[in-house]
């Protein structure tokens, strides 16, 4: 009762878009190299996010779906877990269970048979079981169906997409090396290789234009040798790429950026990457860009609003000077 009190405030879990981003972290948890999202009615009628990661053993099944269930409560005091499981802490396939109908399909690789598990409105099922590839398949059906004014948390389907897309987009760009895709009423959205290459994820997601007029960023800081650290410095990297200045969008939707790997959004590195195109962006147009930046890791603060991508830094000066002179320095070396 008090979860879906909760849920009701919309405390926990937002929208479709929210529910899409812990289920693909629990599936990059697990070791994925393959991540298939498929949403229906952009996510308000259906949900499905299947790995070949881990799985989950039948016995533990049931554990998963508790209240306070995690098996990574050792890595929480890690910031960098920290910030995945924000605002959950074990508490995703609950919250989930309780405003939905949550099945959980898992069999580990090295188990002879899989099983599942649902959860509607709260009430925990029997553990059957179930023919299934090796992985984990959770699937969340008629999202708030049984939360009072369920129109109220879902804006258009068109509107719910795309958040699900920017939240897929994010972790597919993230995480090169794992084939993430994404499906919108059976029809493929993008489907990345897992090849690793950057450029290729770019290709997939953003199209063949985009993928071509893309530029390579990679700044340290002074006095840092091929790949290493200077202590103390406030940026310790910045890495990605930026598209050509006339390759761009009425929109700054395609500022992509990552803090020691997470996907966050900060104003200040919009602000500095923006800065660095100085007079050569077209009034109102915007480039792509997908940015790594490293921070070490007590400068970053991911509480500013526990269930949004915002972080704050420390050194914020510090941190707009790096990405406006790594991107500066890519156009430049372009020749522009
Ligand atoms: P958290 O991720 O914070 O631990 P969740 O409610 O998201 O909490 O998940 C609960 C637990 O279920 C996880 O700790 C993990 O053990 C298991 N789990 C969830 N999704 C997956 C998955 N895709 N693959 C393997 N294990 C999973
Ligand atoms: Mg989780």
């Amino acid at each position: 009762e008090r979860t879906v009190q909760r849920i009701a405030a919309g405390e926990v879990v937002e929208r479709p878009a929210s529910v899409v981003k812990e289920l693909v972290e629990n599936s990059l948890d697990a070791g994925a190299s393959r991540v298939a999202v498929s949403v229906e009615a952009g996510g308000t009628e259906g949900i499905r996010v299947r790995d070949d990661g881990v799985g989950i053993p039948d016995d533990q099944l049931e554990a998963a779906v508790a209240e306070h269930a995690t098996s990574k409560i050792g890595d929480i005091e890690d910031l960098d877990r920290g910030v995945a499981t924000l605002g959950f802490r074990g508490e995703a396939l609950y919250t989930v269970g309780a405003v939905s109908r949550l099945t959980v399909r898992s069999r580990p690789p090295d188990a002879q048979a899989g099983a599942e598990i649902t959860v509607a409105g709260g009430d925990v099922g029997e553990v059957r079981p179930a023919g299934c590839p090796a992985g984990t398949t959770v699937e969340v059906d008629d999202l708030f169906y049984n939360t009072p004014a369920r129109e109220k948390f879902l804006k258009r389907t068109a509107t719910e997409f795309d958040h699900v897309n920017t939240v897929v987009t994010g972790y597919a760009l993230a995480n090169p090396d794992v084939a993430v895709s994404l499906e919108h009423d059976g029809r493929e959205t993008f489907a990345t290789e897992g090849n690793g290459d950057l450029r290729s994820a770019v290709l997939a997601v953003y199209g063949r234009e985009v993928a071509e007029s893309m530029i390579d960023v990679a700044w340290t800081p002074d006095g840092a040798e091929a790949g290493g650290v200077v202590d103390d410095a406030p940026v310790q990297r910045v890495t990605g790429l930026v598209s050509h200045p006339e390759t761009t969008r009425s929109t700054r939707e395609y500022l992509s950026t990552y803090v020691n790997g997470r996907y966050v959004t900060a104003s200040a590195l919009r602000e500095a990457t923006l800065a660095a195109y100085g007079g050569q962006l077209a009034p109102d147009r915007y480039p792509f860009a997908v940015l790594f930046v490293e921070v070490p890791a007590g400068d970053v603060d991911v509480n500013v609003h526990p269930r949004k991508l915002e972080v704050r830094f420390d050194e914020e000066p510090a941190v707009r000077d790096a990405v406006e002179s790594a991107v500066e320095e890519a156009l430049l070396d372009y020749g522009l």
